[in-house]
């Protein structure tokens, strides 16, 4: 059984102000104990979120990490080592938005998951094709590849400390959201190629969607055998939406 997970990435959003009451409202959330729940606040809020959520079952990450695990001259990067030390559990990596924005490569991402599980933290790899490449069919070799990579470098045993996202570039912050069918058809794929290296691991990673998810879609996507939860940007600004998205979890 793999337990459900719902993280809620919450990009470049808010002051320490509504930063502190969103995750004092999370708290006052009825969550069931079986969901995990991670959130995903901007680095310089992770103290602010973790202070926040003390004696909660709500963990902290953060939205990306340094290539470079440790300390050096980096100007501007947050390596995993400082994240860990400041009580980070997770970490998003290879998100669409750093990817494509920033133009991070299939082999930044994976050094980055690597650094970040060499410190102890969970990473949460995201994977996802543009809308142009699902239109010209591309959508299982491109997230193939990205996946494909991360397995070549890190190993199949990583995948063992690690959660994979699936978020289909054209479903972040569109209103679009793929439909069960569409997303059960990525995360099959997703299983299967972890499978084809090992299948006990393959079983017991736990695959997210991400893309528009909110409480009004989240049951039906949650429902189908390999979407094991939710990445979720826009709807985890609010503590109620969040909250019912969650619950959809463990439903
Ligand atoms: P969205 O973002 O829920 O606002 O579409 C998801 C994400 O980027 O992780």
């Amino acid at each position: 059984m793999r337990r459900p997970m719902v993280a809620g990435n919450w990009k470049m959003n808010g002051t320490r102000a509504s930063v502190a009451e969103l995750a004092s409202s999370l708290c006052e959330q009825d969550v069931p104990d079986q969901v995990e729940v991670a959130v995903f606040p901007s680095t310089l809020h992770i103290d602010l979120v973790l202070a926040e959520l003390t004696g909660r079952s709500i963990a902290v990450g953060a939205q990306d990490c340094a290539v470079e695990a440790g300390f050096g001259a980096f100007t501007g990067e947050v390596s995993a080592s400082q994240l860990k030390d400041s009580g980070c559990g997770w970490v998003l990596v290879g998100h669409s938005e750093r990817r494509l924005v920033l133009g991070e490569s299939d082999e930044v991402v994976s050094q980055k998951f690597m650094a970040a599980q060499s410190c102890g933290l969970i990473p949460i790899l995201c994977l996802g094709e543009t809308l142009k490449q699902r239109q010209a069919d591309q959508t299982l070799e491109v997230v193939g590849r990205q996946l494909a990579k991360v397995i070549d470098d890190a190993g199949i045993e990583a995948f063992g400390r690690a959660v994979v996202a699936y978020e289909p570039v054209w479903a972040i912050g569109t209103g679009l959201t793929a439909t069960p069918a569409q997303a059960q058809e990525v995360h099959t794929a997703i299983r299967a190629q972890l499978a084809a290296a090992d299948s006990l691991i393959a079983e017991s990673v736990r695959l997210l969607y991400g893309g528009s998810v909110k409480a009004e879609n989240a049951a039906e996507l949650f429902g189908m055998p390999d979407i094991d939860g939710g990445l979720v940007g826009g709807a985890s600004l609010k503590a109620n939406e969040f909250g019912a998205i969650c619950r959809a979890a463990g439903s």
